[in-house]
């Protein structure tokens, strides 16, 4: 059977990888005047970086929601390249894949590997970072993101930077300093940052990818604890690229296959 590359694609963005995927089939050897790309960004960024090509922002009503606009704007692959702790959009598009049968490719970069030196403390949630906060330090750099500072809302002893893009929502813990930042971060930021802080444990996402890794080289080298909030499974039988170049193959050679 002859495969068609897919002519209408939506990814499914809020990353660094989806911007790539998006910049790459607008423009490079990838790049086809005949197909049409839009991405879709979730709207919780107040000023996101704007991918290229079309892009649509806001929820699209749950996995019947989205399967719906498929049908409508009859769109022939589907691109999950939503950030790995976006679970529900991920398995919304999963389930709309699934009712509507247009292939779906999950973008995901790899997490990150412990090196030798590094002190880490997995969990399975930002509840179970909380609970191990309090016997590991007392001054903590949160790096998990705006959401989710609730979990650790209760930890009045404890002093938190808590560094975001965006303010964080509330509520937070009694003691957070907020920094309002958006990576890349360089290590000598990262070195500048812990100490100046007077950090003692740092507390993130395995969220992978290079522009937030310095944090961790940063902890490894003054031999501070890290507790990290393990990836949750990808719905399953999805098919992952790991890079953008992957990403690119399954919708230009030759189209995916449902
Ligand atoms: P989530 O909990 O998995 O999704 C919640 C709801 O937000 C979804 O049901 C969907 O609403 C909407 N949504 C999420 N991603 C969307 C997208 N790309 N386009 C349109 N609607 C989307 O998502 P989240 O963790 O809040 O993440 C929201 C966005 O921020 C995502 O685009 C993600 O890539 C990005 N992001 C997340 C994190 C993180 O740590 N979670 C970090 C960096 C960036 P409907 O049900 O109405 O369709």
């Amino acid at each position: 059977m002859v495969r068609r590359a897919p002519r209408r694609v939506l990814i499914l963005g809020g990353t660094t990888e989806a911007r790539l995927l998006a910049a790459a089939l607008a423009t490079g050897p990838a790049a086809d005047p005949g197909r049409l790309v839009t991405s879709s960004l979730a709207g919780r960024v107040a000023e996101p970086r704007l991918p290229a090509g079309q892009v649509r922002i806001g929820g699209f009503g749950g996995a019947a929601g989205l399967a719906d606009w498929l049908r409508a704007e009859r769109v022939e692959a589907l691109v999950d390249a939503t950030h790995p702790f976006a679970e529900v959009m991920s398995r919304n598009a999963a389930e709309a894949a699934a009712a509507t049968g247009v292939p779906l490719l999950a973008l995901r970069r790899p997490g990150w590997s412990p090196a030798e030196g590094d002190r880490w403390h997995p969990v399975a949630s930002l509840a179970e970072a909380a609970a191990a906060l309090p016997a590991l330090g007392r001054r903590v750099l949160l790096t998990t993101g705006r959401q989710g500072m609730a979990a650790f809302a209760g930890l009045d002893a404890l002093h938190f930077v808590a560094r975001s893009v965006d303010p964080p929502a509330e509520p937070l813990p009694a003691h957070t300093e907020v920094l309002l930042a958006r990576g890349p971060f360089t290590l000598a930021d990262e070195r500048a940052l812990l100490r100046e802080h007077r950090i003692d444990v740092l507390v993130t996402k395995d969220s992978g990818g290079a522009a937030t890794a310095p944090k961790l080289t940063a902890a490894r080298e003054l031999g501070l604890p890290v507790v990290i909030v393990r990836r949750p499974e990808l719905p399953g039988g999805v098919p992952v690229a790991e890079d953008v170049a992957a990403a690119v193959a399954w919708l230009t050679a030759g189209g995916p296959t449902a």
